[in-house]
């Protein structure tokens, strides 16, 4: 491995970390019993901190927070579930860095609730934010976060949906798949596999490709 380049691995949270089971977690007052890491994710990122000490942080869109339907979901909530959500993998000796959150939607996701008929709290719309996943202002927040340049990095991001990779795509990172439910609903799969990108097993299979790719580099 490049000893000069540090390996900064950007982790999804909902559908790759934790299960994905259109609950928006955080909207409902029991949402710390609907945790539920998935199959591989602890150790997984134990061999990351462990064994190659890299940095990991979560980047997550979080447009629950926009939806009138969850009063109780709020920026704070959001906050609340990312800390908690870290605590809980610490305890499970997993280290993870940081996490940002984007509690903001585009038009588009505003469309697409006016069809559901849902209504959004207009503080939440800001079309094409930074933040906004694919944008790239969480992997930017993440690098200076390390005071860090992305020259100076091996960015690998891991995600279970489309816009994840162009993300990855966007920040010049490596991009791995990890198929929930979602992603085969929507029929990501071929069109990420076009892009170069690695589709992964499971979570654990993921971060294997990681450490093939990073011993690779040496
Ligand atoms: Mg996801």
């Amino acid at each position: 491995m490049n000893l000069n380049k540090k390996v900064v691995i950007l982790l999804d949270r909902d559908g790759t970390i934790n299960k994905d089971k259109n609950y928006y977690l955080g909207s409902a007052d029991n949402w710390k019993q609907q945790l539920e890491f998935l199959p591989g994710v602890v150790e997984g990122l134990r061999l990351l901190n462990q064994i190659l000490n890299f940095h990991v942080f979560i980047v997550t869109n979080q447009s629950g927070v926009s939806l009138d339907i969850f009063p109780n979901f709020t920026e704070e909530r959001m906050h609340e579930v990312n800390e908690y959500i870290i605590q809980e993998l610490t305890k499970q000796g997993v280290r993870i860095d940081f996490y940002f959150a984007c509690p903001f939607v585009d038009n588009a996701y505003v469309e697409k609730s006016k069809l559901k008929g849902r209504t959004l709290n207009h503080k939440y719309i800001i079309n094409n934010h930074p933040d906004l996943k694919p944008n790239t202002g969480m992997a930017d927040k993440a690098l200076a976060y390390l005071n860090l340049k992305k020259e100076d990095c091996s960015l690998f991001m891991v995600g279970d949906r489309y816009f994840d990779m162009v993300f990855a795509k966007n920040i010049d990172a490596f991009g791995i798949l990890v198929e929930s439910h979602k992603t085969r609903e929507l029929g990501d799969t071929e069109r990420i596999k076009q892009m170069g990108f690695y589709v992964a097993k499971d979570f654990l299979d993921a971060v294997k490709k990681i450490q093939e790719k990073v011993n690779n580099q040496n």
